[in-house]
């Protein structure tokens, strides 16, 4: 018999992270299938530009260019990385100048997942509270995945409201205040996947008073700076809060969205500690976690998004190409909106501009989700989520109509 005879095939549970990448690649399938010519993906979750096409940043052509001229060697990088990269990783996510950077633990990362992989097995192993971490209801599939498998317990905290298809804040507040004192807390720092719904500044202030008087541990987790609101400080507001306020928060960068440098897996973690003596000893934690993991991170993203931040013309190049990708993605949500109200549907589309970030929540049911990509060409997952990325000047009076076909 086969050495891997008694493997079984992965159970295809409904919502876990397998599930939902092969619904992703099922949309993926069936629009590859579909002969119509109009048809629309909004199932990627990779920004397009306004003529559908994948987008390579001119500042990222021009680090390449660069990095290519300076015929640099490919020596193994330290353990924790390109320091150039995570020195300017860390101030752009924490601000110049924040008195945080000064204990701050920082390592690249295998990207925001390997980011977020790293921090999970840091707290299993040092986290001295109960290891287990809330993560919103909906989140990111991976997150559940990930933290399962860093043997952290998971459970989940009310996030979404589907008759308001906003924030249910009284819900995720109450259940920070009712979980176990001294918990970890994962929050999406902004553009929450799947929904696009964040608190506001606000609500984020009190949410952060209800994490202290817990005397919880936040863990941010913010995979597209810059992308939600076109500006990086505003996105950074959540993590920049907590630390000002005391706390020690854990974070996850990635560069996949706000670079489009998805494929090069560039990203880095980081935890504040409290003095110089406690950042070395927990350094020397993270390197001893991260050595028998993959030894050390591949250099090519590190440099490109090295050059871009630590030079000051392409960094300012950079500000105003994410701010580019943001304003794409907010006109197409205002022209979809619109486009609704036009054709005269009595439903309440304002959540399609009030939310944030590269995806939508429509608020169609499975079978009107259905129903679009069974007679308008339109795919997108069954939980009625659209990739805002995948919607261009030209299809969004079409998917309009389709909506509203649909749903009325
Ligand atoms: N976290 C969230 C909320 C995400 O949406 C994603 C990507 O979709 C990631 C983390 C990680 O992405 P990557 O590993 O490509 O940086």
């Amino acid at each position: 018999a086969s050495t891997w005879a008694n493997v079984q095939q992965g159970p295809p549970t409904a919502g876990s992270a397998l599930a939902q990448y092969q619904a992703i690649l099922g949309v993926t399938e069936a629009f590859k299938a579909d002969s119509f010519p109009k048809k629309i993906n909004l199932g990627v979750g990779a920004y397009r530009d306004d003529q559908g096409k994948p987008y390579v940043l001119p500042s990222v052509l021009k680090a390449e260019k660069r990095v290519v001229d300076a015929k640099m060697n490919h020596e193994y990088a330290g353990i924790t990385g390109v320091p150039e990269f995570t020195k300017a990783a860390a101030e752009l996510a924490y601000g110049k100048g924040s008195p945080a950077l000064e204990n701050l633990v920082i390592t690249q990362s295998i990207s925001g997942t390997g980011a977020l992989r790293i921090g999970a097995a840091f707290l299993e192993r040092f986290y001295p509270g109960n290891k287990t971490i809330y993560i919103p209801t909906p989140s990111w599939a991976n997150h559940k995945a990930v933290f399962d498998d860093a043997g952290l317990q998971v459970q989940n905290y009310r996030y979404y409201n589907k008759d308001t298809i906003g924030l249910d804040f009284e819900g995720m507040v109450a259940d920070i205040k009712a979980a176990p004192k001294g918990s970890i807390f994962l929050f999406h720092a902004c553009a929450h996947n799947p929904t696009g719904v964040d608190p506001t500044e606000q609500q984020w202030r009190e949410i952060e008073q209800a994490v202290k008087a817990q005397g919880h541990f936040a863990f941010f987790d913010m995979a597209y700076q810059g992308f939600a609101s076109g500006d990086t400080n505003k996105d950074a507001f959540a993590v920049r809060h907590f630390v000002e306020n005391g706390h020690q928060i854990c974070l996850a960068q990635s560069f996949a969205k706000n670079m489009g440098l998805y494929g090069e897996r560039i990203g880095a973690f980081s935890l504040v500690t409290e003095s110089a003596e406690e950042k070395k000893r927990v350094d020397s934690q993270v390197k001893i976690l991260v050595r028998p993991m993959y030894s050390n991170p591949p250099i090519h993203g590190a440099r490109l998004a090295s050059t871009i931040l630590n030079d000051p013309e392409l960094y300012e190049e950079w500000l105003g190409e994410v701010k580019g990708m943001a304003d794409r993605i907010i006109r197409m949500r205002a022209l979809l909106r619109e486009n609704l109200e036009k054709l005269g549907s009595k439903h309440d589309w304002s959540h399609i501009t009030s939310q944030i970030g590269m995806f939508a929540y429509t608020g169609l049911s499975p079978e009107q989700m259905d129903a679009l990509a069974k007679e308008h060409s339109v795919y997108a997952t069954r939980n009625g989520r659209i990739s805002v990325a995948g919607i261009t000047s030209e299809n969004v009076g079409r998917l309009a109509e389709s909506i509203f076909k649909v749903k009325g």
